[in-house]
């Protein structure tokens, strides 16, 4: 009886114009499937696109498993759609899910695939190759009729350990920035916090949910890398948590270095557990200050302010933890707003920063009232490097001129602070500029 079944995380895109090189993730989310689907006596395979040398159709011609799972972000739906037709082609039972599936599960009722799964419960996967209808957050095609099964939280707790023998044989592709290799861990999924612009407290049906951080050491231990990158929406959450990480990783005699989110409030509050996270090896936190005035933060329902966000870069900068200043150039910026950005950055002296695009959601209240100013549907151009929607004071041809030249501006400050060292910096500085003219300038 064929037991194969094949997980993918399709290509991140086809073109050069995405952070493959900079940032490539470890595929977390098949691993975790892959150690049930083991334990349940499957044949799993994974082909993940960011590292995979050989095409998607020759694999599963090779495999020709009798199930694919295919998950992926809001930029790879065409992707993930286009596998799910060559695997139907060949007669598998084709499952879609992960994040951007999870709130737009509609967009996926397609005659080539049989099941959509909107929450983070992975059991429900086991029980559809086993034949069992899963009770809950699940869309079923059948006769293409769909029918739809309300989606309810999932327990972290109950996940298994992921299987990283992927992740192993691609070590020389897994990385954050310089960190090479990097493993991902997760310890909670969704988000306490309600940013307008931002769909990641919508996630677990909007239930928080949070690993014992116990368990998370324990497995931080067994991972045979020294760069860990926790992948939690929001990692600096709960105080008293923290402390238990700290106090772990220091009996365990843990030496790692660390990657997690933080808000800058929960910085600024807890000054004195920076230098802790320091002293057990957290290299980098990323933190979204989103912009460079109070009125926006307001806007986007940031619950901080500008005197905030200030304090948390003096502290980081302080102890020595590299911050990552989150930024959104919104689509009512003026040239002077594209300029601030700048100043403010170089003010507060951030090295590290990373600039989005405003996008709308498309599982957001926003996409709604952004719909009438769109330019595109294609999924692919909601990567945060794309106008997705018309910008209110300028042209779109103007627009990427001046987000690309932010973008070239921040990169030569970077590199006169030596923190892309690790990057080629000719093949970069080449491609901002056919960026800068192929889209604007
Ligand atoms: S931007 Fe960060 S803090 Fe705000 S909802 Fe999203 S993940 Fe949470």
């Amino acid at each position: 009886m064929n037991k194969k079944v094949l997980l993918v995380h399709p290509e991140i895109s086809r073109t050069k114009y995405n952070f493959a090189g900079v940032i490539d993730n470890e595929p977390l989310e098949l691993e975790y499937i892959f150690a049930l689907l083991k334990k349940e006596g499957f044949d799993p395979f994974i082909w993940d696109g960011q590292v995979e040398k050989e095409p998607f159709i020759n694999k599963l011609h090779e495999i020709e498993p009798f199930a694919v799972y295919i998950c992926g972000r809001t930029r790879q739906e065409n992707f993930m759609k286009e596998y799910c037709l060559a695997a139907k082609d060949m007669n598998c039972i084709t499952i879609v899910g992960g994040l951007h599936v999870q709130l737009n599960y509609r967009r996926f009722f397609c005659s080539y695939i049989d099941y959509v799964v909107t929450s983070f419960d992975i059991f429900n996967i086991v029980n559809i190759l086993n034949d069992i209808e899963p009770e809950n957050s699940i869309c079923i095609q059948k006769n293409g009729k769909w029918t739809v099964k309300e989606a309810v939280p999932f327990d972290i707790n109950r996940l298994p350990l992921a299987d990283r023998s992927y992740y192993y044989e691609h070590t020389d592709r897994y990385r954050y920035l310089e960190l090479l290799p990097c493993a991902h861990i997760r310890t909670s999924y969704s988000c306490p916090y309600k940013c307008s612009f931002c769909c990641r407290s919508k996630m677990n049906c909007g239930k928080y949910s949070a690993r014992d951080i116990d368990n998370v050491v324990d497995e931080i231990a067994e991972i045979n890398c020294d760069n860990i990158y926790i992948i939690d929406d929001d990692f600096l959450f709960d105080r008293k948590r923290i402390e238990r990480f700290i106090n772990l990783i220091r009996l365990r005699g843990i030496k790692k270095k660390f990657v997690c989110y933080g808000r800058a409030d929960f910085i600024a509050a807890n000054a004195d557990l920076m230098q802790e996270l320091k002293d057990i090896g957290v290299y980098y936190i990323l933190t979204g200050l989103e912009a460079a005035d109070g009125k926006r933060l307001k806007n986007y329902n940031k619950k901080t302010g500008m005197k905030t966000n200030a304090e948390a870069v003096r502290i980081l900068n302080e102890v020595g933890i590299n911050i990552m200043g989150m930024f959104i150039v919104d689509l009512d910026f003026t040239a002077k707003d594209f300029r601030s950005i700048y100043k403010w950055i170089k003010r507060h002296k951030v090295r590290h920063t990373a600039i989005s695009i405003f996008t709308p959601e498309m599982s957001s209240e926003l996409y709604e009232q952004y719909r009438g100013r769109l330019i595109t549907d294609d999924p692919s151009h909601w990567d945060y490097l794309h106008v997705v929607a018309k910008p209110e004071k300028m042209s779109v041809r103007n627009y990427y001129m001046y987000y690309h030249i932010l973008v070239v501006k921040l990169f030569l400050k970077g590199k006169r602070e030596g923190i892309y060292d690790f990057l080629d910096y000719g093949y970069y500085i080449k491609s901002m500029l056919k960026n800068l003219f192929k889209f604007g300038g």
